[in-house]
């Protein structure tokens, strides 16, 4: 790390250790090297032409092109709240519960740097996403990982270790369902038992369920809908995975008032507002009919089957993600070793593909070496074309 002044590290000490993300890094790689970028999660095609117009629609007749409430648009908090509705019977008031958010990710870190003091321990579901424990550091949080272990069909939550994890300093649990990279969709038994155990040591829940629409087998149920919950429960959810507009960045929260009103209190300092004009092209999508979650999941499914199954034929051990868009998958079988990060290095120039190596997703970096995870959000050509060239692996 560069010196500044006074011979000090420029970057601070808490998030030192973080570098560049392994997305931008790897984008990078695929972009240098001319590969099929199965790497960082993002769709190859954009969302409803309807909802694109919508945006242009907005931007020409001037809604939202000046500072737009810090709240977010009232249509876009009331579409939230009937989305909600519709989906899971949960009842929020478009007014006071519900705060519109810069993506998913400006969520989690608003709600981490709201809810905890320095010192403050949070669990965290381990392999986990990269940003959280950036903001668990930011926040002067120490984070907690309960590692969910692989077996045959996929990965599981070992609920006595999470139980085992709680101490008189954990103040929250930072939940992800369906869950990046593994593709794992907590059941109702496993989200009733972590429900039950937030109201028993009195713990807030940060729940991130971007991918609550992008599940194939079992069911996306809200962590908020358990016994008890609704009142110590902040979802974070996002237009980007639903609409398959990443770049748009719009996300929000729903919570009881009192930790809207904590969440929006850091939010105003960190961003003020969010974009305006997207906001209601955002309202509009989420008012598409079911036919199109149906469709959405339905393409997806279909990607997921021919990645899987192609990877498994090029040699992967594959566990099969009952959710999200991405597969990971073991490079053990290939004989090559265990170390994914040299594995992902090298695959641009092995066969012309890129990868993310979940031991990032790790503080057990061990536990994670010999996992690699693959993005499905891809045209069927372009996964087919990426499947033929994983093949030529086993081949050499
Ligand atoms: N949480 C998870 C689990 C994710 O995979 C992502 C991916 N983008 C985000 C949050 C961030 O979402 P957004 O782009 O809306 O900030
Ligand atoms: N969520 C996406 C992924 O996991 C990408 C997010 C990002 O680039 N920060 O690949």
């Amino acid at each position: 790390m560069t010196q500044g002044p006074q011979g000090r590290p420029l970057l601070n000490r808490r998030l030192a250790a973080f570098g560049t993300t392994i997305f931008a890094e790897m984008s990078a790689l695929a972009a240098r090297t001319g590969s099929i970028n199965l790497g960082q999660g993002f769709p190859d095609t954009d969302g409803p032409e309807e909802v694109r117009e919508a945006a242009v629609r907005a931007l020409r007749a001037g809604h939202g092109n000046q500072y737009p409430p810090g709240s977010g648009v009232p249509e876009l908090r009331t579409a939230i709240a009937e989305h909600q509705q519709r989906w899971y019977g949960l009842t929020y008031d478009p007014d006071t519960e519900v705060l519109v958010t810069t993506g998913a990710t400006e969520a989690v870190a608003a709600a981490l740097l709201a809810l905890l003091e320095p010192g403050d321990e949070v669990i965290a579901l381990e392999p986990y996403y990269d940003s959280y424990a950036a903001c668990i550091a930011m926040a002067g949080g120490s984070r907690v990982p309960v590692t969910l272990r692989p077996h045959e069909d996929g990965y599981a939550l070992d609920l006595d270790e999470l139980r085992a994890a709680v101490t008189p300093r954990t103040r929250l649990i930072l939940l992800n369902t369906p869950h990046n990279p593994t593709g794992t969709v907590l059941t109702r038994a496993e989200l009733a038992a972590v429900a039950a155990l937030a109201c028993e040591r009195d713990l807030l829940v940060v729940t991130d369920e971007v991918y609550e629409h992008l599940v194939f087998e079992g069911e996306h149920i809200p962590l908020a809908s358990f016994p008890g919950m609704r009142e110590r429960t902040v979802t974070v959810s996002s237009a980007g995975k639903t609409f398959s507009f990443t770049g748009w960045k719009v996300g929000w929260i729903t919570a009881s008032q009192d930790l809207v009103a904590a969440v929006r209190s850091v939010k105003q300092f960190l961003t003020y507002v969010s974009g305006g004009p997207l906001q209601y092209a955002v309202a509009e999508a989420l008012r598409l009919p079911d036919g199109y979650f149906d469709d959405l999941r339905a393409d997806l499914r279909t990607k997921r089957d021919l990645l899987s199954s192609g990877l498994a034929e090029a040699g992967f051990g594959v566990f099969r993600p009952a959710g999200t868009y991405f597969v990971t998958t073991d490079i053990r079988p290939l004989g090559g070793g265990r170390d994914g990060f040299a594995f992902c290095r090298e695959l641009p120039g092995r066969c012309g593909v890129v990868a993310i190596p979940n031991a990032v997703f790790y503080d057990h970096r061990d536990q994670g070496a010999p996992f690699v995870r693959f993005a499905f959000c891809k045209r069927t050509d372009v996964l087919a074309e990426a499947v033929s060239r994983l093949k030529s692996l086993s081949a050499h």
